[in-house]
């Protein structure tokens, strides 16, 4: 079954339901949005629909299933794989006006949020009432929820609290036959079979669009303690973290892991940005951890386990951050790092997991083997080390043309990196998703079994293929697109 491009009544029927706010075909208010974060995919829309609530976005759902046409939810576009980058002849369905706070509460610790809500203002939300909502990646002051819910986000405080399928008590999404289910009750136990709130999530808006969720809030931070430490390896960091956690517990939120050319590339575009160590070091490691209020600041006790360790030359050097602003400033280096890379020009990009402890050796093995491939270029692997998570980029080799190299090589690259990645027992989407950037890779190395359980999801709920077509799951053998 064909999708069709909207015809004009179609058209007109929204406009008219929408209103002024939330109809545009204009092509200057369109054209933020129809291009990915990264710049490399443009895609196209035949209308751009903001819907102000959740019976708006089930009219849109149910008039585009009526008349074939494709839906492409997006929230902040930032997603790393142009998963919301819309389709040639789709409605552009952007939540971004959906955005209240419906309630927030200390009591059962519970935000319920609309879609819409931009990441930062549930953290300030939750501040204000002595709680927080522990997710945060760099791209929090544009991420929506309905995004990081669609794309189960990850971020920087995974090793505490997990990813967002952890923090998401509950869920309200219109299914693609314009249905809306209403599951934002925060219940702890319920074994009503299967959980749809959990098949939403990291479903990268193929299943129905999330029109709110309740997620879960902890207690404030009473303190925290942030180091930036130089160490000569992959393998000296996780035996640091390790170190730590035996030490420390689960106050451990946040160990990144940042390579010399990543903090080069930050020093050099990011204004502000300074090295808070005074000599060079091969890896960094970007370590918080935080106490509860009414308990000793745990900068002291971080303090005593760094110089152990450099001691034991387990690290090279390490300085805590003397106050908030410095602790900031550490974080930006890290926050700032794909920032800094998308200025520096075109690299290929790999999302990847493999098990924890196994990461370091896929680090050493791996690198080698690339360069090999791939001579002089140049490897930029960082991030989440303490959830087997690096985001293991490759570059040009310095001097050449990034952007012919990358036409020329990026194809082959992935395809390497992935099949090692594959052979260690990892996966080729730590956090990102799928999209439309992963999805030949993805059909070529996940297995016919996996395929085909997340292809009969989707025609299950999704008959007519008008959810986020061509993103996240493979056509079969032979299969037309819809
Ligand atoms: C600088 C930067 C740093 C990042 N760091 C991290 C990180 O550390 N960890 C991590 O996990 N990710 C990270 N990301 C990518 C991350 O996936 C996105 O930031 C976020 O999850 C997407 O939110 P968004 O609102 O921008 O969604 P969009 O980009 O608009 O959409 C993402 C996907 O969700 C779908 N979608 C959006 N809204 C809805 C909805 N309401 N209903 C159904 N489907 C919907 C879209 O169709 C698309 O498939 C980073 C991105 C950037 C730019």
């Amino acid at each position: 079954m064909n999708l069709l491009a909207p015809h004009s009544e179609l058209l007109a029927t929204l406009q008219r339901r929408l209103g002024p706010h939330g109809f545009t075909t204009d092509p200057f208010d369109m054209e933020p949005w129809l291009t990915d974060w990264r710049g490399r995919v443009r895609g196209e829309a035949a209308a751009l629909l903001s819907p102000a609530n959740r019976e708006e976005v089930a009219d849109i759902v149910r008039l585009a299933g009526a008349a074939r046409v494709a839906i492409v939810p997006q929230g902040g576009n930032t997603s790393m794989v142009a998963g919301a980058t819309p389709v040639a002849g789709s409605l552009l369905l952007s939540l971004r006006r959906m955005r209240a706070i419906r309630s927030i509460s200390p009591d059962d610790n519970i935000a319920t949020v609309e879609a819409g809500v931009i990441l930062s203002d549930l953290h300030d939300a939750a501040a204000a009432i002595g709680r927080r909502f522990p997710l945060s990646l760099g791209a929090k002051g544009s991420a929506t929820i309905g995004g990081l819910v669609s794309t189960n986000a990850g971020g920087t405080q995974v090793l505490r609290f997990g990813t967002m399928r952890a923090l998401l008590a509950g869920i309200e999404a219109v299914l693609p036959d314009g249905s809306l289910f209403e599951g934002l009750s925060a219940l702890r136990k319920d074994n009503r079979g299967y959980d749809l709130r959990q098949l939403l999530a990291g479903a990268e808006g193929t299943l129905g669009v999330i029109t709110a969720a309740s997620l879960k809030l902890v207690p404030a931070v009473g303190s925290r303690a942030v180091a930036w430490v130089g160490l000569e390896s992959p393998d000296a960091a996780l035996r640091l973290l390790r170190l730590l956690e035996t030490r420390l517990g689960d106050r451990v939120e946040g160990f990144e892991l940042v390579p010399r050319e990543g903090l080069g590339l930050v020093l050099l575009h990011v204004e502000g940005a300074r090295n808070p160590l005074a000599a060079d070091h091969a890896w960094h490691a970007l370590v918080e951890v935080t106490a509860p209020e009414g308990e000793p600041e745990p900068a002291e006790r971080l303090g005593e386990i760094l110089a152990w360790a450099m001691q034991e030359t387990l690290i090279q050097d390490a300085v805590i951050a003397a106050n908030e602003g410095q602790a900031q400033a550490f974080w930006a280096l890290r926050d700032n790092l794909s920032e800094a890379e998308r200025r520096d020009g075109i690299s290929v990009k790999h999302d990847i997991a493999v098990p924890v402890a196994a990461m370091p050796a896929f680090i050493a093995e791996a690198s080698p083997m690339i360069t090999a491939a791939f001579p002089a270029a140049r490897l930029l692997p960082f991030g989440h080390l303490g959830d087997g998570n690096i985001h293991f980029n490759i570059r040009n080799p310095a001097g050449s043309d990034a952007a012919a190299w990358f036409a020329q090589n990026n194809v082959a690259v992935s395809r390497l990196v992935h099949d090692l990645v594959t052979k260690a027992g990892g996966s080729l989407s730590a956090e990102h998703g799928i999209g439309q950037l992963k999805l030949a890779e993805f059909a070529r190395l996940a297995g016919p079994v996996r395929l085909g359980a997340l292809r009969a999801i989707k025609h299950a709920l999704d008959p007519m293929g008008i959810m986020n077509p061509g993103k996240l799951v493979p056509l079969a053998p032979g299969e037309a697109a819809p």
